[in-house]
């Protein structure tokens, strides 16, 4: 039998908590984050692989990652 699957995952960036350090961005191995301003965004979704590194990363706790 063939298996084909694929995870899915969700972002959420507390924008209250957020300063802007760019750290996640940096960490990301995937490219998923960008900063828009002072702000991190999210660019491409469909490329994080749910490593938890910015979650991890973030000094401010304000990105989490979630899996769907
Ligand atoms: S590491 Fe945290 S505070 Fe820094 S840009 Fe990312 S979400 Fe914002
Ligand atoms: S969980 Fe990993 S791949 Fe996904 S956005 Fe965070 S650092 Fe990037």
């Amino acid at each position: 039998m063939a298996v084909a699957e694929k995870r899915i995952f969700r972002i959420e960036i507390d924008e209250r908590l957020c300063k802007g350090c760019s750290l996640c961005v940096d960490f990301c191995p995937t490219n998923v984050l960008t900063m828009d301003g002072n702000m991190v965004a999210v660019k491409e979704l469909d490329a994080c692989n749910g490593c938890q590194l910015c979650d991890n990363r973030c000094p401010d706790f304000a990105i989490q990652v979630f899996e769907e």
